[in-house]
């Protein structure tokens, strides 16, 4: 159930719904996914706002959305950077791609809780609005930031009191771990808490290695796992006219550390990370054409997306060959196929 157009795109300031949706999104642009500082994010509509009606109608077709669908509602928006809103940006990407979908589905997904943090905003007085004035203050005018070091040390302070952890923060930063099964170096995007970054510095102050080498094998069996799956899902479809497909090949992976955490048990350390993934990639796969006289190449185009978990343990005992790393498991996985496309009919 729809609760009404309370919550949606409008005219003048959206700062409230800008900061909703930027939360929600973890802080990060929709579509490079890179982190956005709260003064540079703006508010994107996945199909443009300036549709013409019929170009809508088409998309809607397309994508198959309800008559309905709302341009200004959040299942249409999400947050950006400034580049990827700007021309040359996303915009020079056909709607035809796969990936367009999988942006609106996530919108979708995460449009009650956009919609709930809009609605609970101010609910208790103005403390909500004077917070919303602290996020959105130009910290680039030299008396603006003295006010900011002066007072926001006690908002943090009140945090603290609230709960254990509540005054913490996320850093972000990026890294490049060499998977050589897969011809390339694999992006990371590290966004941990205090929990996380004190796990980090335990790796590589007392165990000594970099968090980019214990993340390498987890990565490997990650990336393994997510080629195994997507073969799967293709054999599983057609088990009727079987198919066979080759070795999936990804446009673009993006995998994002989130969590980092380590527990240690007797002589052995063990070190748990958890985050989540999301990528496009393409497979050719072979199959009986329908008069069964023949073989008939495709291919196929998938989005997917989840979570993983995996452990590293350290045996305290041994040199750093005593690394020893387990299972990565894949929680909530997903993949979307745009049905399959005979080889050379593009
Ligand atoms: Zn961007």
């Amino acid at each position: 159930m729809r609760s009404g157009n309370s919550v949606r795109y409008g005219e003048g300031d959206n700062a409230v719904l800008r900061m909703a949706l930027w939360q929600v999104w973890k802080l990060k642009c929709y579509w490079c996914r890179e982190p956005v500082k709260f003064a540079d994010c703006q508010i994107d509509h996945i199909i443009p706002k300036d549709v013409t009606d019929d170009e809508l109608s088409n998309l809607k077709r397309h994508f198959g959305l309800p008559g309905s669908f709302d341009l200004h509602d959040p299942h249409n928006l999400a947050p950006s950077c400034a580049s990827c809103n700007g021309p040359g940006g996303k915009g020079s990407t056909t709607y035809d791609a796969p990936v367009y979908l999988s942006q609106l589905d996530k919108a979708a997904r995460r449009r009650s809780a956009v919609v709930a943090r809009v609605q609970a905003f101010g609910r208790s007085g103005k403390v909500a609005e004077h917070l919303l004035q602290v996020v959105k203050a130009d910290l680039s005018r030299a008396d603006a930031r003295q006010e900011f070091l002066d007072h926001a040390p006690a908002v943090v302070q009140i945090l603290s009191m609230i709960g254990d952890g509540r005054a913490d923060y996320r850093s972000f930063n990026r890294l490049e771990v060499e998977v050589d099964e897969f011809g390339s170096e694999q992006g990371i995007i590290v966004s941990l808490d205090e929990r996380g970054r004190t796990t980090a510095a335990l790796l590589e102050e007392v165990c000594a290695v970099e968090l980019g080498s214990v993340l390498r094998e987890p990565v490997v069996r990650l990336l393994r796992q997510v080629r195994t799956r997507v073969v799967e899902h293709f054999e599983y479809l057609h088990l009727d006219n079987p198919i066979s497909a080759g070795s999936p090949v990804s446009d673009w992976f993006v995998i994002e550390l989130e969590s980092l955490d380590f527990h240690r048990d007797g002589q052995r350390i063990e070190f748990t990370a958890g985050g989540v993934f999301e990528g496009s990639l393409w497979v050719s796969l072979t199959r009986g054409d329908s008069r069964g006289d023949g073989l008939e190449d495709l291919q196929a185009d998938v989005v997917v997306d989840g979570a993983f978990s995996a452990s590293v343990s350290w045996d305290l005992t041994s040199a750093l060959s005593g690394l020893e790393t387990g299972d990565c498991v894949i929680d909530g996985w997903r993949v979307d196929d745009l049905g399959l496309v005979l080889a050379g009919w593009g």
